[in-house]
C-alpha cells in the first residue's frame, strides 16, 4: 500500500448525535482521554460548565464562544487517526449540525437509558439516513435505574427503524449494575462504582459465561445473566457488517460515560468496525478518497474570536488525496487559486499550523469572507460536491435599520452571514425589503449581535408574516408564470435562487396546485 492509501485507511471521521443531556459532552471527554488528548478534556468540561447557562442569551454567547479548536478534535487511537467533529448542542443551531453530518463517515448515537429515544435523536438520525451513514449506538447511564435493555432496543428498532445488534449486554442496572457481557468475545467486564474512574474497562475481566468465577462474584445475577443472554442471542440480530455499513443496522454498546465504563469498547468499535473515509458524491462523478489529487469541501464556517478583524475559519473536509502546507488550491466557485500556508490542524490543544492532511481529515482555513459554505477546493478540476443541505426556514424577520445610511453595510453583513450559514437571506422581488429566515429563532439573536459588533449596523428585526419557504424548480417558463401571478410572494435567496415565501400553509398548498409544473423544494443542496 502507498503512504497515501495507508494514511487514508487509518482515518476515522465521526460525530456524536444525541438529545441534549444524554451524555455527549461526557462521552467526548472520555474519548479524548483515551486518545491521549487529555489536556483537551479540560476544554470540554469548561464548555459543559457554561452549558448550564440559564438564559438564551448566555447560550448564544456560549455557542459563539466555543473555541475553534474544539469544533474538531483529532487524536490517535491504536493504529487509527480519529477525527471527532463536534456539533452544537442547542436545537436552534441544528442546521450547523446537519451540515457537519455531511462531513463524517460514521456517527455515534448516544441514548440515555432512562429516557430512551428522544426528539432530537430522531431528527438527527433522519439526517444521517439521508447519506446512509453507519451508526454505532451507545446506551448510556446504566448506573441509573433506566428502562430494560430489551425495551430500549425495541424502541430503537420501532421508532428509528434501525436494526439493533447488541455487542455488549448489561448485567443489571442502577444499584445492581455489575458490568457488561461481550456477546462476541464471551467475556464479562466488571463495573466497580468505586474503581478507577480513568479506565473502568481495564478492570476485572472474566472469560466465559459458564465460568464459576461469575457465580462467585455476581451471585444470583450470574444465572439471571445466562438466561437473559440465551434469550438475547435467540431474539436479536447478530452483527452484520454489510448492514451496518449500509446504515441499516447499528451495533449497540452499553455503558456509563461518566464512570468511563464501556467507552473503550465503543472506541475499539470505531477503530475496527467503522469505515475509513468514504467516496463523496460530486455533480460530475464520485470522488474516491485515494485519488492522488487533493479535493475537499467546506461544511462549516465559523466566525473567529476577534470580531474586529472579521476573521473566519472555513472547515474543509478533505475528500481525496493529501494536503500539504503551502499547496495551491483551486477554489471552484471563484475560479481563483490560493496558496494555503496557514491552515489549522486540530491535533493539539492549541492551534498549530497544519503540515499535511489526508482524505478524512478536517483542515481549518482562515479567511476574510472569501470562502463560502459548500465551496469546493481542488487541484484544478471543477468539482461540485453535492448533498450539503439547506433547510426551509420556519422563522422569518424583516430587517429594518435605525440609520438608513447604513443600508449598504446591512446588505453586505447579511449577505456574508448568509454565506456562513448563520441565517438565510431573502429579497422579495417586488420590494426592497430584506427578509431573514432561520430554522431556530436564536439564530436571529446571533445575527443581530454580529451585525452590531462586526459590521457596526444597528438593525431591528420585525415580524414578517410567512409560514415557510420553498425553493422553486422548473422550466424558465413555468417559473416566469408563477412570478407573473404570485410574484408578491417570491424572493431571491442569498445564492440567487427563486424562493416562494408562503404566507400560510394553505396558501402554499393552493399555489402548488395552481402551478403543477413547478417543484417546491423543502431542502436545497448548496452547490
Ligand atoms: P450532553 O448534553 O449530551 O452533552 O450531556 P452531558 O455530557 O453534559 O451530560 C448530561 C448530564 O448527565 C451531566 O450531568 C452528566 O454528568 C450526566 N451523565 C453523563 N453520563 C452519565 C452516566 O453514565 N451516568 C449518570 N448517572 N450520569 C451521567
Amino acid at each position: 500500500m502507498s503512504t497515501l492509501q495507508s494514511e487514508i485507511a487509518r482515518r476515522r471521521t465521526f460525530a456524536i448525535i444525541s438529545h441534549p443531556d444524554a451524555g455527549k459532552t461526557t462521552l467526548t471527554e472520555k474519548l479524548l482521554w483515551f486518545g491521549g488528548a487529555i489536556q483537551m478534556a479540560g476544554a470540554v468540561r469548561a464548555r459543559k460548565a457554561s452549558r448550564h447557562a440559564t438564559s438564551d442569551w448566555m447560550e448564544l454567547e456560549k455557542q459563539r464562544g466555543i473555541s475553534v479548536t474544539s469544533s474538531v478534535m483529532q487524536f490517535p487511537y491504536k493504529d487509527c487517526i480519529v477525527n471527532l467533529l463536534d456539533t452544537p448542542g442547542h436545537e436552534d443551531f441544528s442546521e450547523d449540525t446537519y451540515r457537519t453530518l455531511t462531513a463524517v463517515d460514521a456517527a455515534v448515537m448516544v441514548i440515555d437509558s432512562v429516557n430512551g429515544v428522544e426528539a432530537q435523536t430522531i431528527k438527527l438520525l433522519n439526517v444521517c439516513r439521508l447519506r446512509a451513514t453507519p451508526i454505532l449506538t451507545f446506551i448510556n447511564k446504566l448506573d441509573r435505574e433506566g428502562r430494560s435493555p430489551i425495551e430500549l432496543l425495541d424502541e430503537i428498532e420501532d421508532v428509528l427503524d434501525m436494526q439493533c445488534a447488541p455487542m455488549t449486554w448489561p448485567i443489571g442496572m442502577g444499584k445492581r449494575f455489575r458490568g457488561v457481557y461481550h456477546l462476541l468475545d464471551d467475556k464479562v467486564t466488571l463495573f466497580d462504582p468505586h474503581g478507577d474512574k480513568d479506565d473502568q474497562d481495564a478492570g476485572q475481566i472474566i472469560a466465559g459465561l459458564d465460568n464459576p468465577e461469575l457465580d462467585r462474584i455476581l451471585g444470583e445475577q450470574a444465572e439471571e445473566l445466562r438466561i437473559e443472554i440465551e434469550l438475547v442471542r435467540g431474539a436479536s440480530h447478530t452483527f452484520d457488517k454489510q448492514a451496518f455499513l449500509a446504515g441499516k443496522q447499528c451495533p449497540v454498546y452499553f455503558g456509563s460515560a461518566v464512570n468511563n465504563f464501556g467507552v473503550r469498547s465503543l472506541l475499539d468499535a470505531l477503530a475496527t468496525l467503522s469505515p475509513p473515509p468514504q467516496p463523496r458524491p460530486a455533480a460530475s462523478r464520485e470522488v474516491q478518497p485515494a485519488e492522488p489529487k487533493f479535493s475537499g469541501f467546506v461544511f462549516k464556517i465559523q466566525a473567529n474570536m476577534d470580531p474586529k478583524h472579521r476573521d473566519r475559519i472555513a472547515f474543509l473536509r478533505v475528500c481525496s488525496g493529501r494536503f500539504d502546507r503551502g499547496m495551491k488550491m483551486f477554489q471552484v466557485s471563484t475560479g481563483k487559486t490560493i496558496a494555503v500556508n496557514n491552515a489549522i490542524t486540530f491535533m493539539a490543544q492549541d492551534r498549530s499550523i497544519m503540515e499535511e492532511a489526508f482524505a478524512g481529515d478536517i483542515i481549518g482555513i482562515p479567511n476574510h469572507g472569501t470562502i463560502r459554505l459548500g465551496d469546493a477546493f481542488t487541484e484544478g478540476e471543477a468539482l461540485k460536491f453535492t448533498g450539503i443541505p439547506s433547510f426551509a426556514p420556519e422563522h422569518f424577520r424583516r430587517a429594518r435599520l435605525n440609520n438608513p445610511l447604513k443600508t449598504k453595510q446591512l446588505q453586505k453583513g447579511l449577505q456574508q452571514l448568509a454565506e456562513e450559514g448563520a441565517t438565510q437571506m431573502f429579497r422579495p422581488i417586488t420590494s426592497n425589503e430584506l427578509v431573514l429566515g432561520a430554522v431556530g429563532t436564536l439564530q436571529f439573536d446571533v445575527v443581530a449581535h454580529r451585525l452590531e459588533h462586526e459590521y457596526g449596523v444597528d438593525a431591528i428585526f420585525e415580524s414578517f408574516s410567512c409560514a415557510t419557504a420553498r425553493w422553486l424548480r422548473g422550466s424558465e417558463k413555468a417559473i416566469a408564470e408563477l412570478i407573473d401571478k404570485a410574484g408578491h410572494n417570491v424572493a431571491i435567496d442569498g445564492a440567487g435562487e427563486h424562493v416562494y415565501l408562503a404566507p400560510s400553509l394553505v396558501n402554499l398548498r393552493l399555489t402548488q396546485e395552481r402551478f403543477p409544473d413547478v417543484t417546491f423544494l423543502e431542502t436545497r443542496e448548496i452547490l
